[in-house]
């Protein structure tokens, strides 16, 4: 079967097309400019990247432009639209409501509205190209996959904030968690490389990239993660600062004279090793300038190592010990240096990096020494992926 997986922003549209008995991709591509002016950016496996300048003035367009490319004579890869055997959306925030994939309904449509206090920038988006892909694909299953909703297994006491408690009555304020796709699949991968039985293990996973969050996996189940209430929270990022005091919030907007708008702006904009550095969010970027001598950059990088390293020895704690520590996403995938650093850190928990095994990028590779009390694995993430394969599930369920 071919799924149609889809991940709608307020002004853009990734789309893959999956086969899902091989399990690769036979089109991947991305619209942009989506209510502005319009730009396809479309891939045949194996082939040219093609780039088509296209009026899109909303996200119905967006998708009726997918759709035309991929069953285009030319560099399309299906005859027709009956060709598309499910289409797999991804939802930012599924609240208490989602702790897994679910076939779309009105209901399901309603519940989702109902989330969209928690993420006002993607949900009402994501719904967007539901409602899109309805229209023009209507009588195809649809599934909704949740980036919270893996982290619907966390304890009271991990997803709890001090506050009081009519707040979380109220609103829900709790800790939610996300990147939820890519920690269950990059742990399950981890436990099948490093030979542990998923459902007996301690899995660390450090979902390394522009948003970062790390998660702990106790027996298949996530149990703690970094990010909360919403993604800013926890790690250092590209451009957010993760945990700060809460107070310091009140500081600046005092001697500055910011709103609470431009306060969270900057928390979540221009701050992360971007406002350390003053020089960039990309961690490549971050690398050449400390080369050439800049202390800021350096400096930078070395608090989100940092960082990173504390919550790993948090979330040991938080499972009595750990058997693997997994890293993801664009650093956690390419970077053997951000990889090395870290691991640096843990040699109290018997971690021990084998250089020439960790000497790979974007390939999944266990490398932690023999000698090492913990495994330490790359693995890249696979959340178009992971989507597809929980769309099949449902649908022929
Ligand atoms: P997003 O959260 O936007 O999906 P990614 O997972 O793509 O982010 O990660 C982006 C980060 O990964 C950037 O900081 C970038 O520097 C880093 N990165 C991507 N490719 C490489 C690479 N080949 N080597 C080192 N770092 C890389």
């Amino acid at each position: 079967m071919k799924i149609l997986v889809i991940n709608c922003g307020s002004s853009s549209l990734k789309y893959q097309l999956i086969d899902s008995e091989t399990e690769k991709a036979i089109a991947v591509g991305l619209c942009e400019r989506i209510g502005i002016d319009g730009r396809l950016v479309h891939t045949k496996a194996g082939a040219e990247k093609l780039t088509f300048e296209k009026p899109l003035p909303d996200h119905e367009a967006a998708v009726q432009a997918v759709l035309a490319a991929l069953t285009d004579p030319a560099h399309g890869v299906i005859g027709s639209l009956s060709g598309i055997g499910a289409v797999g959306h991804r939802v930012v925030h599924g609240g208490e409501r989602f702790t897994s994939s679910v076939m779309i309904d009105d209901e399901v449509i309603e519940a989702i509205r109902g989330c969209n206090d928690l993420a006002p920038l993607h949900n009402p988006a994501n719904l967007i190209g539901i409602d899109a892909c309805r229209k023009l694909m209507p009588g195809v299953p649809m599934v909704a996959v949740f980036d919270t909703a893996f982290h619907q297994t966390m304890p009271k006491k991990a997803y709890t904030y001090a506050l009081p408690y009519e707040y979380y009555d109220k609103y829900k304020i709790r800790r939610y968690g996300f990147h939820g796709t890519s920690h269950s699949y990059v742990s399950r991968r981890a436990a099948e490389l490093a030979g542990l039985d998923y459902g007996n293990s301690k899995i660390i996973v450090c979902h390394l990239g522009n948003g970062a969050s790390i998660s702990a996996v106790l027996n298949g189940k996530s149990v703690d993660t970094s990010m909360g209430l919403t993604p800013l929270e926890g790690l250092v990022m590209g451009t957010r600062s993760g945990d700060i005091d809460p107070a310091i919030i009140e500081f600046i907007a005092k001697k500055e004279g910011k709103s609470l708008g431009e306060i969270m702006n900057l928390l979540n904009k221009k701050s992360g090793v971007y406002g350390l550095s003053g020089v960039s969010s990309d961690f490549r970027d971050l690398e050449a300038a400390a080369g050439q001598g800049d202390e800021r950059a350096k400096d930078a990088t070395e608090v989100f190592v940092y960082r990173t390293a504390k919550y790993v020895g948090a979330y040991a704690a938080a499972m009595n010990g750990v058997d693997a520590v997994v890293f993801t996403a664009g650093l956690g995938e390419n970077d053997k240096k951000i990889r090395a650093r870290v691991c640096s850190y843990l040699g109290y928990l018997g971690v021990k990096i084998d250089e020439e095994r960790n000497n790979v990028r974007g390939v999944e590779a266990v490398i932690s020494s023999d000698a090492s009390r913990v495994k330490v694995l790359a693995v890249p993430t696979n959340e178009e992926l992971a989507i597809a394969r929980d769309t099949v599930a449902l649908v022929r369920k």
